[in-house]
Order: structure tokens, then C-alpha cells, then sequence
């Protein structure tokens, strides 16, 4: 029997799941992958081949009230049927926040539990839909091994001086501090970086994953040194529909003269804002490119992604004392030949010269000459999720062997 895992990423009403053959030390390998969408509501089931090709789709009217609990236990049942000389080992769960206490994934058990929900306060849009399917899986299929993989965790190597706000004391004690996030991802550029480059994977980095979410990571040997988003996901970078890095103040006169709840300041702030709410267009990137030779507002949106894009990578330049290569990753990283063009010109001063056709091309590398060098790199949080995943399985093991 091959063992597998599921990786599982939850959000408000959707479920994205991945299936990964465990063999002995080799590298997981994908099986399948697919979506539950629209929980809650008319609920969908997709689930394609390692190739992308679909293999089966189902739909739910509301009446069918398909929820987080119905979608997993359709996913188990799902995978008994098709998984064929394979045995489930354990789930792999993304978990937005780890917190000061979990630099690393851990086993959960009850008191890791109650360690996470003692957390909501921090991420409290993310971390109760992360949980969720946890419990759920504890109820119903108790005694599968389950692991919590977390975005916080790969910046735990940044300085006490990289991850201090100037506050007061006592608000440190709280908890309130500079996390960071997409550590899943920057733990897998950090990975491939001697397939590219050992002179990147020994020297200094920076990584712009840009998404919806959108950050940068300073890497040092391949080590987390400074990031942009800091206690919560908000900060750093404009994103999708968030307003990433904004004055304080400001949130001070939403709630003292527009008279905002701080539920409504949260909702303007995480998702009317960003490339969105600069607009008044959208939040996805290829909407906003068709429009913008005919679009001021379009224009003005990417114009300020890129800006802050630019800033943050000399702020992080300084963090490094200098950048031997940059990356781009995620959907408009990876997609946005024009976005990483921008970027790069905005960046000559540091040496960068574009490459136009290897842009065009989509890399690996885009730039040429003697300077640094900037990449293109897919992103693969799932992937991390599972090798953590096998890893703590394999030390559980190692354990109770000993
Ligand atoms: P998430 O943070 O939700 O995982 P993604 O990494 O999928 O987001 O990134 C979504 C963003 O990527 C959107 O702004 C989308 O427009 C952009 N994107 C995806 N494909 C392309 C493309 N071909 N060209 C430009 N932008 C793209």
C-alpha cells in the first residue's frame, strides 16, 4: 500500500485539497488535486489529474446545505474509491498563523488545538476557517495523523530588530509583533534556489510573491531576514482588494470621523481596497492591464502597485546590504510579463538590465549582463505543506520507535 497524504488549504466557503504518494524519502509526489467551492451555498466539486485533466465534477443545490464537514467527507469517501493500492497516512492542513510559539509544523493534538485557537485573535478573518476542517477531522476520522503547516513560521529566523513595532512593552507581551506570511511559499523558492543559481542560494534574495495576496521576502543563505507583511496580512505591499502599508492615523479617522465600526473599517481595509478599490475596476491584474491604455484609474492602480513594489524591494535591499537576485512568483509574478518589466526598470539603479524576449518567454531568468540577476519562479505552497507534513510523520514514527 503507497500511503497519502491530503493537503488541505480552507477558506470562508471553499476547501482546496491536493493528493500526494508518500514514497520512502522520495520527493511527494502529486496524485490529484481540486476544489470545493461555494460551501455553504450551491456547493461545486472539481478534482483533476497531476496533468490538470478533470476526472469528475459534482454540484449541490443550497438545499443540499453542503458545508466544510459534508465537502471533507465527500473528499474521504471520494479518495476510498479511487485510490487503488493506497492507504490515507495523515492530512496536512495550512494554517495562517503560528503564533511565537510554533516555528515549525507540528502534530496536532489537544493542546496544539487550543494553542490555535488561542491565536484567532491574531488572523481572525483566516485562522477559524483554517481550524475548522481540523476539528472536523478529529470528530469524524479520529486517529489520522494530522499536521499544521503555517505561513508565519519560515520568518522566525528574523531578528528581534526586524520583528519589533515601536510600541510600548506591553504590547510585545500581546503578542503584537511583525509575523509575516507566505512562508509556505518563500520556504519553496528558498528550496529551488541552487536548481537555478548556488550563487542565489548561498547569497542575498529578495522574493516578491504577488498574488492577491502580495509580499516580499529578504532571503540571506536562503533565511527569512525581513519581510513586508507584518502582524497581519494587511501590511506591505497593495494587494487584490487590501490596502497594504497605510498610516495609522488613517484608521483613527474612519472610526473617530467617518464614524466606521471597526468591523467596517476591517471590511474597507482587507477587501474594497488594493488594486480594487484604486480602481474602482477590479482586483485581478489581467482585468486591469486590458484597461489601462484606455483607463486613468486602471492605469493609476498598477502604476502604485508597481511604485510600492519598487520602494519595498530598496527597503529590503538595505535590510540585505545588497541583492544578488530577485524572484517573482504567484499569479501575477509568474503571469504579469508587463508587471515584472516595470519593476525591473524601476530597479536599473541596482544593476538589473531586462532581458525583454526571456521576460516575454516567462524565464527562468529575464535579465542579462553582470549585474544581479532577477527569475521566474512557479510557487508550490502545497508541495512544502506535504514535504513538512512527511517529515513530521516520519520523526512521530522515529519517536515512538525509539
Ligand atoms: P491567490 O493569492 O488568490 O493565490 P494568485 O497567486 O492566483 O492569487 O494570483 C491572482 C492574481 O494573478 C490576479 O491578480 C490575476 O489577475 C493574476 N494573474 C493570473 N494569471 C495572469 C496572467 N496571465 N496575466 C496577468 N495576471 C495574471
Amino acid at each position: 500500500m503507497i500511503p497519502v497524504l491530503i493537503v488541505l488549504n480552507a477558506g470562508s466557503s471553499s476547501l482546496k485539497f491536493q493528493v500526494f504518494d508518500m514514497v520512502d524519502d522520495a520527493e511527494p509526489q502529486l496524485v490529484w488535486k481540486g476544489l470545493y467551492e461555494g460551501l455553504g451555498g450551491s456547493a461545486h466539486f472539481v478534482v483533476k489529474d497531476n496533468d490538470g485533466a478533470a476526472l469528475d465534477e459534482m454540484t449541490w443545490s443550497s438545499g443540499d446545505r453542503i458545508g466544510h464537514e459534508e465537502a471533507l467527507m465527500h473528499l474521504v469517501s471520494w479518495l476510498r474509491s479511487h485510490q487503488e493500492g493506497r492507504k490515507l497516512a495523515a492530512i496536512g492542513h495550512r494554517v495562517v498563523h503560528g503564533g511565537q510559539s510554533f516555528s515549525a509544523p507540528v502534530l496536532v493534538d489537544d493542546s496544539v488545538v487550543e494553542a490555535l485557537e488561542a491565536l484567532v485573535p491574531l488572523a481572525p478573518l483566516h485562522q477559524p476557517h483554517n481550524l475548522e476542517p481540523i476539528r472536523i477531522v478529529r470528530r469524524r476520522l479520529p486517529g489520522l495523523p494530522q499536521i499544521a503547516c503555517f505561513d508565519t513560521a519560515f520568518h522566525q529566523t528574523q531578528s528581534d530588530i526586524a520583528s519589533l513595532f515601536a510600541l510600548p512593552r506591553e504590547m510585545r507581551d500581546l503578542g503584537v509583533r511583525r509575523y509575516g506570511f507566505h512562508g509556505l511559499s518563500y520556504e519553496y523558492i528558498a528550496s529551488t534556489l541552487r536548481d537555478y543559481d548556488p550563487r542565489l542560494a548561498d547569497g542575498k534574495v529578495i522574493v516578491a510573491h504577488l498574488g492577491n495576496g502580495a509580499s516580499l521576502c529578504a532571503l540571506k543563505g536562503g533565511v527569512s531576514v525581513a519581510t513586508t507583511m507584518g502582524f497581519s496580512a494587511l501590511d506591505g505591499l497593495p494587494m487584490g482588494t487590501r490596502c497594504g502599508a497605510i498610516d495609522a492615523g488613517v484608521v483613527f479617522f474612519m472610526l473617530r470621523e467617518m464614524k466606521l465600526s471597526p468591523e467596517e473599517a476591517e471590511r474597507m481595509l482587507y477587501t474594497k481596497s488594493g488594486l480594487l478599490g484604486v480602481s474602482g475596476i477590479s482586483n485581478d491584474m489581467r482585468v486591469l492591464r486590458s484597461k489601462a491604455a484606455s483607463d486613468q484609474d486602471a492605469r493609476r492602480a498598477i502604476n502604485l502597485f508597481v511604485y510600492r513594489i519598487t520602494r519595498e524591494i530598496g527597503s529590503l535591499v538595505a535590510a540585505l546590504g545588497g541583492i544578488d537576485g530577485l524572484v517573482f512568483t504567484a499569479g501575477i509574478g509568474e503571469n504579469d510579463v508587463a508587471t515584472r518589466a516595470e519593476v525591473i526598470s524601476g530597479l536599473s539603479w541596482a544593476g538589473f538590465s531586462l532581458h525583454e524576449a526571456a521576460n516575454s518567454a516567462g524565464g527562468p531568468q529575464i535579465t542579462f549582463g553582470t549585474g544581479p540577476t532577477a527569475w521566474v519562479i512557479p510557487t508550490n505552497e502545497e508541495l512544502v505543506i506535504a514535504r513538512q507534513t512527511g517529515r513530521v510523520l516520519d520523526a512521530t514514527r522515529e519517536r515512538l520507535a525509539s
